[in-house]
């Protein structure tokens, strides 16, 4: 298909912008195996159109974290650069990688009619918006974090379908953009306004293409509204933040009141908040390049000496267990003992497809819809 002019002009811009801009002062690569192993954003966008720059492969080895973004002097993006070039690759058709398909299989269930299920009661202009992940393996806690929203949200719809970040994120722009705004569409002409979301990855879609639809963390929710109760714990953690929330201050203050409530006291690492880095799981680079993926649960590893690190993502938690003993800071707020003692109970899949089901015969129980669908197989303009 062929490539929108507008797109094709802003990878060229930011191109020219970067080769323009770019002073090569190291900051960003001395934060990132990605770039030392490739150069600067200068050389990297100097380099670009270059028979000898490997366009398929280099794009796809960058996490899209954001922390070179963060940490230019020169409020550079390079982070928007590398996602650009992904765009570009996949329209020129080099983007396609049999390791992906895993990652674009999971998206495809996950928008399927037979996994999704969107819940609107009379009145509703909030929804829950659990995500693919945390609900498959997660079910429990799940249905106890949806009980206490709906205690408190006045008529409180979910949508369990996902965000389609994957399709974002390996830069395939037009499933993302069909997908989402589907989706979105449906939702705003019935009113919603607001999404409560426990995801980071879905908070940053929602944030940047949401529209009308606003989205907020349950993080800042449940702090902002007394839980958890009597967890008392106690000991010290370390907080790792989920890179599509660096920007979000709130989200990371929220998590360590969470936290102070529970009795266990916080040892910051030195990326944390606003400098955090990727868990590795980021741009699904791990399926493509795993030593370079490897570098973040590296440094998590060696930040965290030796102390239980707390996050409030499903995906980090778990990339980040094969480095150091990790936690959901929803299993903390809602099993604690059990989460504290390292026992949270974490479905593996398949069993997480089947927990996705049963969560949707839950919820269609729980919520007397006056709107309801499952996301049509091909996008409708309904
Ligand atoms: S991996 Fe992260 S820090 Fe490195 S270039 Fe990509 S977005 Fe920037
Ligand atoms: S920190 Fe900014 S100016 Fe320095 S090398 Fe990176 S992109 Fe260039």
């Amino acid at each position: 298909m062929p490539a929108p002019p507008s797109t094709v002009f802003a990878l060229d811009e930011r191109l020219e912008h970067m080769r323009q801009n770019c002073i090569e002062c190291g900051v960003c690569v001395r934060e990132c195996a990605f770039l030392r192993r490739y150069g600067t954003p200068w050389r990297i966008a100097g380099e670009w159109n270059s028979p000898r720059t490997e366009r398929e492969r280099l794009p796809f080895s960058c996490s899209l974290c954001g922390l070179c973004t963060t940490v230019c002097p020169l409020d550079l993006d390079p982070k928007a650069l590398f996602l650009d070039m992904r765009r570009s690759a996949v329209r020129e058709g080099l983007g396609h990688f049999p390791e992906h398909n895993r990652l674009v299989d999971y998206e495809t269930r996950g928008t399927s009619s037979r996994y999704t299920w969107y819940g609107l009661p009379d009145g509703c202009d909030t929804v829950f918006f659990p995500g693919c992940t945390f609900p498959g393996t997660r079910p429990a806690v799940t249905r106890k974090l949806f009980t206490f929203l709906m205690s408190k949200v006045p008529n409180l719809g979910v949508v369990m379908d996902c965000c389609t970040k994957p399709s974002h994120d390996l830069g395939r722009e037009q499933a993302f953009d069909e997908r989402f705004s589907e989706m979105r569409d449906w939702l705003v002409k019935r009113g919603i306004r607001r999404v409560l979301v426990n995801c980071p990855n879905c908070y940053g879609v929602f944030e940047k293409n949401g529209g009308q639809i606003r989205p907020e963390t349950v993080y800042e929710y449940l702090a902002a509204n007394g839980v958890p109760e009597n967890a008392n714990l106690s000991g010290a953690v370390s907080v790792h933040d989920p890179c599509p929330l660096r920007d979000h201050p709130e989200a990371h203050k929220s998590v360590r009141t969470l936290l102070d409530r529970m009795g266990l006291e916080v040892k910051e690492m030195k990326h944390h908040g606003m400098n955090t880095v990727c868990c590795g799981e980021g741009g699904n680079v791990a399926p493509v390049d795993r030593q370079l993926a490897t570098q973040w649960g590296n440094i998590r590893r060696e930040e965290s000496r030796g102390r239980t690190v707390v996050t409030y993502c499903a995906g980090c938690t778990a990339y980040l267990s094969s480095y150091v003993p990790a936690v959901h800071v929803l299993d903390l707020a809602f099993f604690p003992k059990q989460a504290a003692a390292g026992q949270a109970k974490i479905s593996a899949a398949p069993l997480t497809y089947l927990n996705r089901l049963r969560l949707k015969a839950w919820f269609k129980r729980t919520i007397k819809a006056a709107h309801e669908r499952v996301r049509p197989e091909k996008p409708s303009q309904s």
